[in-house]
């Protein structure tokens, strides 16, 4: 188990091209990390991986568990090696993504966040699961479900990605949420944090793994396909 490395199945830029069928089994993905975000099968909802339990927020707000014969199309994990960093009160979510990205010199470097504690407000949304042909990941988001609650105790858990790399991840911040009882979360838009932990780890290595077995990937092409940059924008922030 290497703390140093974060594992990634599939690329944004495959899910912007609408390559959405699971690719991975669950099984396969938790060897790789016990901590993670992600997004289900046929884009079914917002992935969030805590303590090696898979959960899946849909687009009906519910909370499921995946299992273990699941599949899911994309995915980023590692093994939790979480350094504690300091409480935040009483932040927006700008001044708190300005104060994390300001604690360390790793712009360079991908790294992970968590924030534990209360959020006096927590804004989220949940992709719905699509039906092949499928749409491009900026179409199927305009299709999403939104989600909002006030006086929220949960886990917010966080990548940083490079902007190098944006298209294989989402350059810049992107981050999921799940509460305490299970019963709220998704991909972030908004919040505002009341009174939180903050804990980050850094990694030395990224490893890369391809659906290399995935025809609709394998005859996708790419050369028509160039506005990944704006697609992500569109659909991830
Ligand atoms: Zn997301």
């Amino acid at each position: 188990m290497n703390q140093n490395l974060l594992y990634q199945h599939s690329t944004l830029a495959d899910l912007t091209a609408g390559l959405f069928s699971g690719t991975m089994l669950v099984s396969e993905l938790l060897k790789h990390g016990d901590t993670g975000i992600g997004t289900g099968d046929g884009l079914d909802g917002e992935l969030i991986i805590l303590n090696g339990t898979l959960y899946q927020v849909t687009s009906t707000g519910a909370v499921n568990v995946l299992q273990p014969d699941d599949q899911i199309p994309f995915a980023t994990v590692n093994f939790a090696n979480y350094q504690p960093e300091t409480a935040i009160q009483e932040q927006t979510r700008d001044e708190t993504l300005a104060q994390i990205a300001g604690r360390h010199p790793w712009q360079n470097l991908f790294y992970s966040f968590q924030l534990t504690g209360k959020f006096s407000y927590m804004k989220t949304r949940s992709v719905k699961k699509q039906s092949k042909p499928y749409p491009t990941l900026e179409q199927a988001a305009n299709d999403q479900a939104t989600f909002e609650k006030y006086d929220v105790t949960g886990t917010m858990l966080g990548y940083y990605a490079p902007q190098l790399y944006n298209g294989v991840a989402v350059g810049g911040f992107h981050y999921h949420f799940l509460a305490d009882d299970h019963d709220f979360g998704g991909h972030v838009l908004d919040f505002t944090v009341a009174d939180a932990k903050l804990s980050m780890q850094v990694f030395t290595d990224l490893q890369e793994h391809f659906p290399a077995t995935n025809p609709e990937f394998l005859n996708f092409d790419f050369a028509k396909h160039n506005d990944v940059a704006s697609q992500i924008k569109n659909a991830e922030q």
